[in-house]
């Protein structure tokens, strides 16, 4: 599963491992912040811990 970033300055965000140093928005090297989303609703997990007996 990769992350998701987001760029501070434009709110750009992507999804890779790690993020870029030059915003693809931007074309600056603007701070992400990782914004990946780790609650059920997203679905990424597939499975719900507390059903997992
Ligand atoms: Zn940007």
């Amino acid at each position: 599963m990769q992350n998701s970033w987001k760029c501070t300055k434009c709110g750009y965000t992507l999804e890779t491992d790690a993020p870029p140093e030059t915003c693809p928005s931007c074309n600056e090297k603007c701070e992400f912040v990782n914004v990946t989303c780790y609650i059920p609703d997203c679905g990424d997990t597939g499975s719900d811990p507390r059903l997992g007996s």
